[in-house]
């Protein structure tokens, strides 16, 4: 018999869903333009657009809401966040942050200069913008399945070591500043770097001197994946493995608003005082003291009790499960997902699941707005529309994964709440060639996807093509 598993937590505090009818959706869904970013939470059900601040605090980490020490200087909830980062991290020297990009851009300003190459597994949106905003070019060395949405590797996050030794052969070991490592892979589906990869890559650059910086946001996750997946780590705790991965490394850049389980906050960590030094002068302009960083005392004081919680063995299966219950109910009923499930969230597959919408007919934002009119539900879409235009053509972007993020918030949601998903996605997927294609009626010059605006394509002007106005009142 399969015993079943529940979440490791009781709720002490709840907060009411209200649940809108049909037609008040569809009424929401229209005047959001179409578009799931512009919907009012409040009209949402269940709502899977980010794991990025959206995570449910503990009842200890509520109490550093009066415990927290709001001294501008020394303040003693700096002490504790910085004793959490050293003992669980393993770094030296911290500074705090108002969130990840913070962090960054210390970072980037501090060790890039004019004409250097940042090599990452993957990019992500905000880490290279810095990189580049300092005036780098990034250099992309994860391994090629990486970008095969159907491919089955269990490190799909890792590093090509050979893409990383031709660059430095290439350029220069002094044009590296540093290597980037996430752990895990957001932009590739949340896909984890395995111990021995970590280690290879930190050993590749020493031997010509080149620092290994890791973008730490998920590294809890990437733990269990190693604890999960890779030969003589199954007996080691998450808070053991995760020692041992900030050992292949020389500092962090971190956004607590993920796996540090608090709605707000981040840091920079690093072994090189004279860095350290420089960070403590820089951090003063851009974030403020070196002993808040744009905090407040209670937000670090959570931080710091988020990361004690967050090495919780139980914790973590649970919530890596979680999102592997969703992924797999979705894999049973033959909808097409990335493979594996990663760590944070389940992306559908737009192309494959609707695959009567031509790629200018946006699938993926389709299908976003089709879920939520469906039940509730908020996703994100992230492709076409994402990608936006090349620079130089005005030419839209076509990324090759066009997909739809159903992103897991941390303790939030309970297993029920999976069961609404996977039964609303799967009854859209029965009734997939009803889903009508969109245009863009509205696109603003940047980042077009937060605040665009659509309309649908079919001759009823509804989303889907079975109904008409005149019968949906
Ligand atoms: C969220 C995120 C960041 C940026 O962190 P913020 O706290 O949002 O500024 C950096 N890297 C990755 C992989 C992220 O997911």
């Amino acid at each position: 018999m399969k015993r079943r598993t529940a979440e490791p937590y009781k709720i002490k505090a709840v907060e009411p869903l209200k649940m809108l009818n049909e037609q008040e959706r569809k009424e929401a869904l229209k005047k959001a333009g179409y578009n799931t970013f512009l919907i009012n939470s409040e009209d949402v059900y269940i709502d899977l657009l980010t794991d990025s601040g959206t995570t449910a605090m503990s009842d200890r980490q509520w109490g550093t809401l009066m415990t927290g020490d709001e001294a501008y200087a020394g303040s003693k909830s700096w002490y504790k966040l910085e004793q959490a980062v050293k003992e669980i991290y393993g770094y030296n020297f911290v500074i705090p942050t108002h969130q990840g990009r913070g962090a960054e851009n210390l970072l980037s300003q501090m060790k890039i200069k004019e004409g250097d190459y940042v090599p990452g597994n993957m990019y992500f949106t905000t880490t290279r913008a810095h990189q580049e905003l300092n005036g780098a070019t990034f250099v992309d060395i994860i391994i090629d399945e990486a970008h095969d949405s159907l491919y089955d590797h269990p490190f799909k996050g890792n590093v090509d070591l050979s893409k990383l030794e031709s660059l430095i052969h290439e350029v220069g070991a002094e044009k590296i500043p540093y290597v980037c490592i996430a752990v895990t892979v957001n932009l590739a589906g949340g896909q984890p770097v395995s111990m021995k990869n970590m280690r290879d890559v930190y050993e590749l650059c020493q031997k010509h001197g080149i620092d290994v910086m890791y973008d730490a946001t998920r590294c809890v996750e990437n733990a269990f994946f190693i604890q999960e997946r890779e030969e003589g780590y199954t007996d080691k705790s998450i808070k053991d493995i995760l020692k041992e991965m900030f050992s292949y490394s020389d500092g962090c850049t971190m956004s607590g608003k993920k796996d540090c389980l608090v709605n707000t906050g981040g840091f920079l960590a690093m072994n090189d005082e004279k860095l350290y030094t420089r960070a403590r002068e820089l951090v003063v302009l851009y974030e403020g003291m070196p002993s808040y960083g744009g905090l407040a005392g209670r937000d670090m004081e959570a931080m710091a009790q988020g990361i004690y919680e967050s090495i919780d063995d139980n914790y973590i299966k649970h919530r890596i499960h979680q999102v592997r219950y969703l992924g797999e109910q979705l894999i049973e009923a033959g909808i097409p997902v990335v493979k594996p499930i990663g760590g944070h969230a389940v992306f559908l597959d737009a192309r494959e699941f609707l695959p009567h919408l031509k790629h200018e007919e946006l699938p993926a934002q389709s299908l976003a707005a089709a879920l939520y009119l469906d039940s509730g539900v908020r996703s994100m879409e992230r492709g076409i529309v994402s990608g936006g235009r090349n620079k130089v053509t005005g030419e839209n972007n076509k990324p090759k994964l066009e997909l739809v993020r159903l992103t897991i918030p941390r303790r939030v949601y309970t297993n029920n709440h999976m069961d609404v998903v996977a039964d609303s996605v799967i009854s859209l997927y029965e009734k997939r060639d009803q889903i009508s294609g969109l245009k863009m009626t509205y696109e603003p010059p940047t980042l077009r996807f937060f605040n665009a605006r659509f309309e649908p394509l079919s001759p009823s002007g509804e989303l889907m093509t079975n109904e008409t106005s005149s019968t949906t009142t």
